[in-house]
């Protein structure tokens, strides 16, 4: 006997149909139980910089184990891994590397962390959980790259496991989540929250489109919220955006963009703006809010220089903010 399945993981609360799909594609309703099909099986294995993810405030030049498998429950319209994000799993080519193969191919590859990122790892859900604990067990580092969507109980489950966060933080408008994402912005807002109650190291990526959600006003919205909600601390990356899938009609975000965003945070009170995806002078370098000395100069995804000693300013002694050892 088979039946209809309502999946409880996310906001979306999709109704799966028996040998149906969530929106996500990937969770699956099998002869009556919900199936998360790409368990153990990730569709990318790479090793990156953990610049790349981009996290910042961990580990600054050491490297990390990325892997993603396909599915997503949002649907971007600008989303740059669309290929895989919006794949069918049944027709894209995967490896086989169950969670507790992760933490050695790790070490073997030199990489002291492993992310889960790429799509979206919160609807792989039991795949990132399990690996992430094994993880742990090997006393290597979590990183979740995500767009937060996702309702609270799992995320509790989850969090505890996880040192870094990368979270989305796509717009501060709710038109925006259901024009461009299809979802709502007060359950990523939630997940931002938690995830900072719970002690994750977070950081915040806001990729600016024009005319979509760069208005000064939203922008200074965004970087309240932050400031008020999640402490001054909390390091905020705007990101370039380039057209690409159904959002070709626009132009990359121009420079001036960038740095009319970061002056607007920087003046909100946030002590560490990123500016991301183009080359700049300054716009990637970890810079003392007390006292203004440059503590990690970043070019790309190569540091230059690393001055934080015991997690602090070598000049002014001020704590920053991050995971240093
Ligand atoms: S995780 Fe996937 S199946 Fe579950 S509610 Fe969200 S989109 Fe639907």
């Amino acid at each position: 006997m088979s039946y209809t399945l309502q999946c409880e993981l996310c906001p979306k609360y999709c109704i799966i149909e028996p040998g149906q799909s969530g929106e996500c594609r990937i969770r699956v309703n099998r002869n009556g139980k919900l199936t998360s099909v790409t368990y153990g099986y990730p569709c990318a294995v790479h090793k990156d910089p953990i610049e790349k993810k981009p996290v910042f405030h961990m580990l600054p030049g050491s490297w990390v184990l990325s892997i993603a498998t396909v599915g997503c429950n949002l649907h971007c319209k600008n989303c740059q891994n669309w290929e895989i994000s919006q794949a069918n799993p049944e027709s894209t080519p995967a490896y086989h590397l169950p969670p507790e193969a992760i933490p050695g191919y790790a070490m073997e590859n030199g990489c002291v962390s492993v992310a889960y990122t790429y799509t979206e790892p919160l609807v792989y859900y039991e795949y990132t959980l399990e690996s992430s604990r094994q993880v742990h067990q090997a006393d290597l580092r979590n990183v979740l790259v995500t767009a937060g969507y996702l309702n609270k109980e799992p995320l509790k489950k989850l969090l505890p496991y996880i040192d870094a966060a990368n979270i989305d933080l796509k717009a501060f408008s709710d038109s925006f989540y259901r024009k461009i994402c299809d979802a709502t912005l007060k359950p990523v807002l939630d997940t931002l929250v938690l995830a900072r109650t719970m002690g994750v190291l977070v950081e915040v990526t806001n990729l600016l489109i024009p005319t979509l959600n760069d208005s000064d006003n939203e922008i200074q919205e965004l970087c309240k919220w932050i400031a008020g909600n999640m402490g001054k601390e909390v390091p905020l990356h705007f990101s370039r955006f380039f057209p690409q899938y159904q959002l070709r009609n626009l132009p990359p975000t121009p420079l001036s963009t960038l740095e009319r965003a970061r002056n607007i945070a920087l003046d909100t009170g946030l002590y560490y703006v990123y500016i991301g995806n183009i080359m700049t002078d300054n716009g990637e370098n970890t810079i003392c809010h007390q006292c203004g000395k440059i503590l990690v100069q970043r070019q790309g995804y190569t540091i230059l220089a690393m001055n934080i000693k015991n997690g602090r300013c070598p000049r002014c002694n001020t704590e920053v903010y991050g995971i240093w050892k």
